[in-house]
């Protein structure tokens, strides 16, 4: 290694130690602070987020990116680490101080008012707060730049590479597919509430937690680097791909939440863990964007922990470990219970046919409010007209929509589809890595998944944010993010389950 990359790897380490230091804080604050300590953590995390940003956006990092660019090819490490440098160096300064202190006071007063609004189901009390949100938007759009659509510039933020225009087309070929699948379903179907009914039951907490331990360490979820704790909405976070934590939440009540929210979290905790660890503490050592990231962790809940073989497995131990809830409940009669379809209000609650409606629709909505096509005052209306057509389901209160989610409050547009973009990809590299190893689900069905996991781990995990998002699934899957594979994946399944 040359002194100029050996000097820039030492800034960047100085820059990632400070971020994992701001997420340990965060972790902590999710997870045992005291209440009261809210205030002083927000000053604590808001000093240490302005020495990174300092240390990240000085003429001496440009200066550092520079020399290094200069001599290494983006294939090598060193380049791959120079790009991912600028990148976040032109992020970071091409938004005005002002702006970005705006961006802060703005949101931070808009999420209180979510809170509000949302319990009282009051849009007129959140809609001052996302005018001014979608305001600060367009010029983040215009700080950052871009040439066909403002979106282009804030998707670049989760889902660096993809545009607008390639979310269109697979939207557009999703709504095609699965609106017509809803239907069919949806007219064909008992009623869902009955066919999910196994799931409701009496399930002590201590024992749904030992389950979900056991599933996710036969996935490979490493505890030796790794831990589970309790929050209010699960979670990962990582701290270097040795310190990569989880958490969840118990309903006595409900099996599928605290058991699917595992998997799905260990999912994103694997990849992370799976990095290559010379990597750790730059910017290569983490995930290389959120539609990747999530198709990790949908692969794991969906994929295996939605499938016959994962339960031909698990069933016979979940009966055992809760015999009066499920004794008697028969095999298929569990695994339709885990597949139901229902068309929902609530996008978190969703089910795998349904997920990419809810998805679609905030992204028709976003891309509107930022044409000017839409205006706030009309966004609750056209939620509902679009729900009505996409699920044949309307909210009769703005909590259950318009007002449902958390991300606009906090400024995150164009953040819904990276959600969509991970249920495609995880289908596509599923497919890539049973033409690789097609014993994977006899594998499942004795409880066993190494070859699936090292299958990941020297396809995706290894890598971190090495490659593009797109160059990275190219090369394990041989084709860029397709729809095709996702859609018969759908068709299939669901097509047995509700004899179509
Ligand atoms: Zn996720």
């Amino acid at each position: 290694m040359n002194n100029a990359a050996q000097e820039l790897r030492e800034r960047l380490n100085t820059i990632t130690d400070m971020h994992i230091a701001i997420g340990l804080l965060h972790w902590d604050q999710q997870t045992y602070m005291p209440k009261g300590g809210i205030a002083m953590r927000a000053e604590t995390i808001a000093t240490l987020s302005n020495i990174a940003h300092r240390m990240s956006t000085d003429t001496d990092m440009l200066r550092m990116i520079d020399a290094v660019s200069d001599r290494f090819d983006t294939d090598t490490d060193d380049g791959a680490l120079a790009r991912l440098a600028r990148r976040n160096f032109e992020r970071a300064t091409r938004l005005p101080a002002e702006l970005v202190t705006d961006l802060a006071r703005t949101t931070a007063l808009a999420e209180p008012a979510w809170v509000e609004a949302r319990s009282r189901g009051e849009w007129n009390t959140f809609a001052p707060h996302l005018f001014r949100i979608v305001e600060l938007q367009k010029q983040v759009a215009d700080s950052y730049g871009y040439t066909t659509h403002p979106y282009d510039a804030l998707l670049d933020e989760y889902e660096p590479g993809a545009t607008k225009a390639q979310l269109e087309t697979m939207f557009d070929e999703l709504k095609h597919a699965i609106v017509p699948l809803v239907r069919d379903i949806t007219a064909k179907s008992d009623s869902a509430t009955e066919r999910a009914r196994p799931l409701y039951n009496s399930f002590d907490e201590a024992k749904q937690e030992a389950f979900g331990r056991d599933v996710i360490t036969r996935f490979g979820y490493d505890w030796n680097c790794g831990r589970q704790d309790l929050t209010v909405h699960p979670f990962c976070i990582s701290f270097t791909s040795r310190d990569v934590r989880i958490t969840t939440r118990f309903d006595k009540d409900f099996l599928q939440p605290a058991l699917f929210s595992t998997m799905h979290e260990a999912g994103h905790a694997m990849y992370e863990q799976g990095i290559n660890p010379t990597y750790a503490r730059t910017p290569l050592g983490s995930g290389v964007s959120m539609g990747v990231h999530e198709s990790q962790s949908r692969l794991w809940e969906n994929l295996v922990g939605r499938s016959r073989a994962f339960w031909t497995y698990f069933y016979p131990r979940l009966q055992s470990v809760f015999p009066d809830a499920i004794g008697d409940v028969d095999f298929e009669t569990f695994y339709r219970a885990v597949n139901t379809v229902a068309p929902s209000l609530i996008r978190v609650e969703a089910d795998e046919v349904t997920y990419n409606l809810h998805t679609l629709l905030r992204f028709e909505i976003e891309v509107a409010l930022l044409d000017g096509t839409l205006t706030i005052a009309e966004l609750p209306e056209a939620w509902n007209a679009k729900m009505k057509e996409y699920l044949g389901v309307a909210p009769t209160s703005e909590a259950d929509g318009a007002l449902q989610d958390i991300h606009w409050s906090g400024g995150m547009f164009a953040y819904f589809p990276t959600y969509t973009i991970g249920n495609v990809l995880a289908v596509q590299l599923f497919d890539a890595a049973m033409t690789a190893h097609p014993t994977i689900m006899d594998e499942a069905a004795r409880g066993e998944f190494t070859s699936l996991h090292s299958w990941l781990t020297s396809n995706i995990y290894q890598f971190g944010s090495k490659y593009e998002p797109q160059d990275l699934i190219e090369r394990a899957t041989g084709s860029r993010l397709n729809t095709a594979p996702y859609i018969r994946y759908l068709r299939e399944k669901f097509g047995e389950l509700y004899e179509l």
